[in-house]
């Protein structure tokens, strides 16, 4: 090879090196801190996001908590201990990272919240979510949509359920379904046969199954031996398998004894099928994909000394600052077009559907 030769070749190499990323690792350690992987939505969240990091040039340094409190403050602090440049955190009990924080910011690390909001500290950068509020106000008018109350002639029976009390999201979510139910309910179209309302006895402690299994188990024991429960506010899918099971346990969905609306929200593959097979009637779609997209760029500004772009800096006080937020819009599922949104926006391939 001559010196011509030699220059080309180091030339064509240096920029091979640069499309793929070689170069780019210096970027630094993004901690990434997912609650659970017991839905799969928070898998699909993380795995998302280690992508993007990854081809943008930084390290990701995934962790998944398990529900488990302590086990996530333990993850964070060994990001922080690690040398992370900045956190994407989806918390567990979003009250419980004060001090873990206080740590982080201490060592210059910059912190987001993902799709749950920090509460209680300072120390939190930025916000990266859907409009919450509005997942609570598609539930709730899916819900009046699947009831017919325009044609319905007497009352509907509709029990309540409601997040995890630890979670923000929770309270958003039930607010935005109560400001569409709570008129219904007052001008007696729609009947809450148990009594139960408010988060306080609607909520479902970290957004378990079972636990709302159980819960349904008693409001039909306890209000429907001779009543027909209509509607199931339910606010997320895993929580609707649940109330599913505990409805079919006592005959709804056969004989004459028909399912009631069950909403629900994430679009999980089984309440997707559960739609299909006309059991759930709704839940709401949120492409975790976007929500990945969206805090890989607010990182990359951050990084650069840029202010990330955000179109909410009012709604999300978390008792100490009202972070700056960019909501995603969320979107209604149901028989009519679950297929259609989900496997033409490529979440779901029609195979995974039908399969
Ligand atoms: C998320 C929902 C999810 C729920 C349970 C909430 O914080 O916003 O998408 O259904 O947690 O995982």
């Amino acid at each position: 090879m001559n010196k011509f030769t030699t220059l080309l070749a180091s030339i064509a190499l240096g920029a091979s090196l640069m499309t793929s990323g070689a170069f780019a690792q210096e970027k630094g350690t993004v901690g990434i801190s997912m609650p659970t992987k017991t839905s799969t939505r928070w898998i699909s969240d993380g795995e998302t996001m280690e992508k993007l990091f990854k081809d943008a040039g930084y390290t990701p340094d995934l962790q998944f908590a398990d529900d488990d409190i302590p086990n996530q403050l333990a993850q964070i602090e060994n990001m922080v201990t690690k040398g992370a440049k900045v956190l994407v955190i989806g918390a567990i009990d979003g009250t419980t990272l004060s001090d873990i924080l206080q740590k982080a910011a201490d060592a210059g690390v910059k912190v987001i919240a993902y799709d749950r909001l920090i509460r209680d500290s300072g120390n939190v950068d930025y916000y990266a979510t859907f409009d919450n509020f509005q997942v609570g106000v598609l539930q709730a008018t899916s819900l009046v949509q699947g009831l017919k109350l325009d044609a319905a002639t007497g009352p509907k029976n509709v029990e309540l359920f409601g997040g995890s009390p630890d979670d923000n999201n929770a309270f958003f979510f039930y607010d935005g379904a109560m400001s569409v139910l709570q008129p219904l309910i007052d001008s007696g179209k729609i009947v809450i046969k148990s009594g139960q309302t408010g988060m306080e006895q609607v909520g479902t402690l970290r957004w378990d199954g079972a636990v709302a299994q159980a819960r349904m188990e008693n409001l039909l024991s306890s209000n429907y031996t001779d009543a027909h429960v209509d509607g199931v506010l339910s606010p997320y899918d895993g929580l609707s398998i649940g109330i599913i099971a505990a409805l079919k346990g006592v005959g709804y969905g056969s004989g004459d004894l028909p399912m009631p609306v069950v909403t629900g929200q994430d679009a999980e593959l089984p309440s997707v099928k559960s739609i299909l097979a006309g059991e759930q009637y709704s839940s709401v779609f949120k492409d975790t994909r976007e929500l990945a997209k969206v805090t890989v760029s607010m990182v990359n500004a951050i990084l650069e000394g840029k202010e990330p772009e955000v179109n909410d800096t009012k709604t999300y006080n978390n008792g100490v600052k009202v972070v700056p937020s960019y909501l995603l819009k969320p979107v209604a599922v149901d028989k009519t077009n679950v297929k259609d949104v989900l496997v033409t926006s490529g979440y779901y391939t029609a195979d995974q559907i039908d399969k």
